[in-house]
């Protein structure tokens, strides 16, 4: 009998001890039945979702999630989190998840994101600011470099034609930086139905205006429809990664540049025989400045940004990256889209 009331009280120390574990976090927390109605929150999930407790025990947690309720539930049904603002404070954006446990039981965690979202809009801002300050400065000095004719200071010559190089580089970072900037802060692009028979010959062009024959390039259009998409962006992204195809293969090298189905859906894919990537750097390729080999990308007229905007472009299309390389090889970059992305061509 003793025992039985030491092992109550211990467990009902443990219970309280983590109900105030729970109560003290500033994450919400959020138990709900298998109907996912509220059981229990904490203080902090009370305050950020607006609910009065114990007077919501047994709410429809769902319907209390403010904006577009029905899609964010969705997304957490689906085991994916969602963002939201806040339904008491839209200055603050709350990150949903939601666990499943025990029986039919489910936790909903909402953690309070707004400062990190905060930073990362000053660090945007920062970014374009700069970009957009160096511009000017940076087109006036180029200018005046192209004016200099490196024949009327032979002394001068090899100087002059670094400076010029290093002025056109310094200027295509900033462009590049400010195509990012531009592309961070869209939240979706204008779609329109992109034709790809002659974006694929204009990107063929462009590959052979680069190599000067030095590789052979060939063309597959297979897919045989259309996207639905930017075709500003698209373009930009496809031509970066056909440039950089280019640039990372030897004289001699094939370039393949190819749109076909794959599954439900469809592929513009830039193989090429080049130098190719080891594995360990794949999944930093799209990270701004990374490069496997800076001597070879600044020899290459390279910026280390092409595989971010590629990226970003490709977000906005709701569409993959895939990379596969094998070194001494090639690589090829994939661009997968959906199959609700393509447009049977008429
Ligand atoms: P960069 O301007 O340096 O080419 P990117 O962002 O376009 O920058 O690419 C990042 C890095 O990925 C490059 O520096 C290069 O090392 C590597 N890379 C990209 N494409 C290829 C390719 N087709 N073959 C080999 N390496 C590549």
């Amino acid at each position: 009998m003793n025992v039985d009331r030491r092992r109550a009280r211990r467990l009902a120390a443990q219970l309280h001890d983590m109900r105030s574990v729970a109560c003290a976090l500033s994450d919400g927390l959020f138990v709900l039945d298998p109907a996912a109605r509220l059981r229990w929150c904490n203080p902090a999930g009370a305050r950020l979702l607006g609910l009065a407790w114990p007077g919501d025990r047994g709410v429809a947690l769902a319907g209390r999630l403010g904006g577009d309720a029905s899609a964010t539930w969705q997304r957490l049904e689906q085991g994916d989190s969602a963002e939201i603002p806040a339904p008491t404070d839209s200055g603050v954006r709350l990150q949903l998840s939601l666990l499943r446990f025990g029986d039919g039981l489910r936790l909903l965690l909402a953690h309070d994101v707004s400062q990190v979202r905060r930073l990362e809009q000053v660090r945007r801002d920062f970014v374009a600011n700069v970009s957009h300050e160096l511009r000017t400065p940076l087109t006036v000095i180029h200018g005046y470099l192209e004016l200099l004719d490196p024949e009327d200071v032979p002394a001068l010559a090899p100087v002059l034609r670094e400076m010029r190089v290093q002025s056109q580089r310094m200027r295509q970072i900033v462009e590049d930086l400010l195509v990012l900037s531009h592309l961070e802060m869209q939240e979706r692009l204008d779609e329109e139905r992109v034709e790809m028979a002659p974006l694929l010959e204009s990107l063929r062009r462009e590959a052979e205006a680069l190599s000067q024959g030095r590789h052979r390039i060939e063309l597959l259009d297979q897919a045989r429809h259309d996207l639905l998409g930017s075709g500003k962006e698209l373009h930009s992204a496809f031509s970066n990664l056909v440039s950089n195809a280019v640039r990372y293969t030897p004289d001699g090298g094939s370039i393949t540049i190819v749109w076909r189905r794959v599954g439900d859906g469809a592929e513009y894919a830039v193989i090429d025989t080049g130098y190719g990537i080891p594995a360990e750097h794949l999944p930093r390729l799209t990270e701004r400045f990374y490069r496997v080999s800076s001597s070879r990308s600044r020899a290459s007229g390279g910026t280390g940004l092409g595989l971010s905007i590629v990226k970003h472009v490709l977000n906005l299309h709701e569409a993959q990256l895939e990379v596969g390389s094998e070194p001494g090889k090639g690589s090829t970059f994939a661009c997968r889209f959906a199959g609700s992305r393509l447009l049977a061509r008429p």
